[in-house]
């Protein structure tokens, strides 16, 4: 993997680049839709790289771990050919999935033991076992185990974490070098919380593996959002220049903007394609919530500057109609129009770094509505 920065915003130092990896080169900054189970929910593969142009999208391990396992992917030929995406993958480190849905874990130097929230079954998660599930996947970008606390904690239980965090990085990335997987890059999580020292500390500590990219973690595990941009932005300064920075499940529309107007290379989140499928549609000029009864016989687009298949083809009134007899298509034709709508949103973001116009771009972003 190598990271190529085209142009930099003299005011804010938002960075335009390109992230040439062994599945295509991804245009930055950069928004992955998320495809936890292998698959962008409702969205068919064909779409996603035609009609939506994503060049990147996320798996989660910890799902394609407990089902259907990495040694059968491995089998059937890694993650791109099982699920016929021949497009960038990045995987998660497990990590996250563990604390907030695994039955009961316990936390140890060694790893993680935690019983699946599909059957109870125990699994042991070590920085290389993880390690190991992304590589039999064929991942073009891992992520290191981590351990993400919850919002609040206290300094000392953050400290812990992030010190726990940093050996497993250490840990994992050397197993990572030991197995000479040239077409899968590493990147450490910077942990600490919302304590600026730890957060600090840790990104200091993680360098020293020299990674090709660096991911901010803790983020949306429910802190006020100002603090979760505020902490972000602080932990992208602490960042090497010359490296993707990737912030873990953010945001909004309005706050891709504000994460790369701080740096933020790469950004992923489940709300454009969560939000979709229960009828919450972005738009330029705020969102439609679709079973409204307003819309019953609105017979336009639902965002007429939206260039997307579900804009070009469909009323207002149809996707309420089909919202409300519960059809699936529904969620296909309302996923394709939120995530074309953050895709085109960082289009955008990118276009205007490239031209030097960014900071009267995010002037204009700013007083979109939420
Ligand atoms: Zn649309």
């Amino acid at each position: 993997m190598n990271f190529e920065i085209l142009a930099t915003c003299p005011v804010t130092g938002a960075r335009a680049g390109l992230l040439h990896t062994a599945h295509g080169t991804i245009e930055t900054p950069v928004f992955m839709p998320v495809g936890t189970q292998a698959t962008v929910k409702g969205v068919l593969q064909r779409d996603l790289a035609g009609e939506l142009d994503a060049r990147i999208i996320l798996a989660n391990t910890y799902h394609l771990f407990l089902r259907p396992g990495a040694d059968l992917i491995k089998n059937l030929g890694g993650l791109h050919k099982f699920m016929s995406w021949d497009r960038a993958i990045l995987t998660d480190s497990g990590g996250f999935q563990v604390f907030s849905l695994s039955d009961r874990c316990k936390i140890s130097d060694e790893g993680v033991l935690f019983h699946s929230h599909l059957n109870g079954d125990a699994h042991l998660f070590t920085p290389q076992s993880t390690i190991d599930a992304q590589l039999a996947f064929g991942s073009d970008i891992a992520m290191v185990l981590d351990e993400c606390p919850p919002y609040p904690v206290t300094h000392e239980v953050a400290r812990a974490a992030m010190l726990r965090t940093v050996q497993w990085a250490g840990i994992g990335y050397s197993h990572y070098l030991e197995q000479e997987a040239p077409d899968t890059a590493v990147f450490p999580i910077v942990q600490g919380s919302m304590f600026e020292d730890l957060r600090a500390e840790c990104a200091l500590r993680l360098q020293e593996l020299d990674a090709p990219g660096y991911a901010i973690g803790g983020l949306s595990v429910g802190e006020p959002r100002e603090i979760s941009l505020e902490i972000a932005a602080f932990t992208a300064g602490l960042l090497p220049c010359a490296k993707p920075r990737y912030a873990m499940g953010v945001g909004t529309p309005k706050e891709l903007a504000e994460h790369v107007a701080r740096g933020v290379d790469m950004m992923d989140c489940v709300m454009p394609s969560r939000n979709a499928r229960n009828g919450y549609l972005f738009t330029g000029s705020g969102r439609v919530i679709i079973k409204q009864a307003r819309y019953r016989d609105d017979q336009g687009p639902v965002d007429a500057d939206c260039g997307c298949y579900t804009c070009r083809t469909f009323s207002r009134a149809y996707l309420r109609h089909l919202f409300q007899a519960g059809e699936m298509l529904f969620s296909t034709l309302a996923t394709i129009h939120n995530l074309r709508h953050y895709l085109d949103r960082m289009r955008g973001l990118r276009a205007a770094i490239l031209d030097g116009t960014f900071p009267a771009f995010l002037t204009t972003v700013q007083a979109l509505p939420a």
